[in-house]
């Protein structure tokens, strides 16, 4: 049996002031939850204080990104050790916000604000492996576009992306990787894909992962969805058998919401 593991990612929002407010309310709410694994996902600023907050409570802390050198001229960029020293123990990686447009010279910045960081499977893969040889547990973030969709290519697209973001990387710390399958037309806009859609998807990850390592190290990676979950559709979705959990962001910014959540993946 995997447990579930459901995260919220707060993305760029929350203040320190904010973000203590927030996990005081989610630890007097679900600060001892053990049916379910929890996590919060603070912007970089907030990781240290929210982790000093969060001590001696079962909820995890994990970051919105990291680069895989450990340290050096690379202006802008956080190292896995920073996170670690910071309180960290999971890390999103390749979230559909960071990963790049390739051939598309000037991303229109109005239309377009999502996958303008340039994010690709190979700095994914780059990245789950410093995180791993770090100690923290990547969330390996996975997903097709709309026209992707549209054009039948979701399968495709999934499975590509979950063996490439797994390559050169040993069974062992394969199994400790967490996917989080989320369709980029679900992500913020109240779209959310359909629950046994969601669940055959994470079927083809979960697939993909048994052509690389054997069914053993299937079983035993969680694959979550992520995409307007909400406490309205949670059950549903968290009942499938192939969803192990939740990538939760809008509805992670109010803590009976998030809580909610938890408590319909118990
Ligand atoms: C996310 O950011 O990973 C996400 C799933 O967002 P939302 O729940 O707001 O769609």
């Amino acid at each position: 049996m995997r447990k579930k593991i459901i995260a919220g990612n707060w993305k760029m929002n929350k203040t320190i002031p904010e973000a203590i407010a927030l996990v005081k309310e989610l630890k007097a709410l679900a600060g001892g939850e053990t049916a379910v694994d929890v996590v919060v996902v603070p912007p970089f600023t907030a990781l240290y204080p929210v982790a000093q907050e969060l001590k001696g409570t079962s909820i995890g802390v994990g970051a919105q990104n990291l680069f895989w050198k450990a340290s050096g001229a690379y202006t802008s960029q956080i190292a896995p050790g920073f996170l670690v020293d910071a309180g960290a123990q999971y890390v999103l990686i390749g979230h559909s916000e960071t990963r790049g447009r390739f051939g598309v010279a000037e991303p229109d910045f109005d239309d377009d604000v999502l996958r303008l960081f340039g994010e690709s499977d190979s700095t994914v893969n780059r990245k789950a492996k410093a995180a791993l040889a770090a100690g923290l547990i990547p969330i390996v973030c996975i997903g097709e576009t709309l026209a992707e969709r549209k054009a039948g290519t979701t399968d495709a697209v999934v499975s590509g992306q979950t063996e490439r973001a797994l390559a050169g990387i040993p069974a062992a710390d394969a199994a400790k990787i967490i996917f989080a399958y989320e369709p980029v037309w679900a992500i913020g806009t109240g779209e959310v894909c359909g629950a046994d859609e969601a669940d055959r998807v994470c079927g083809v990850v979960r697939a993909s992962v048994a052509k690389l390592f054997g069914a053993g190290t299937a079983e035993a990676v969680r694959i979550q969805y992520g995409g307007s979950m909400k406490p309205d559709n949670a059950k549903e979705l968290l009942s499938k058998p192939n969803i192990d959990g939740g990538l939760i962001g809008g509805a992670s910014l109010k803590a009976k919401d998030f809580v909610a959540i938890i408590a319909a993946g118990r």
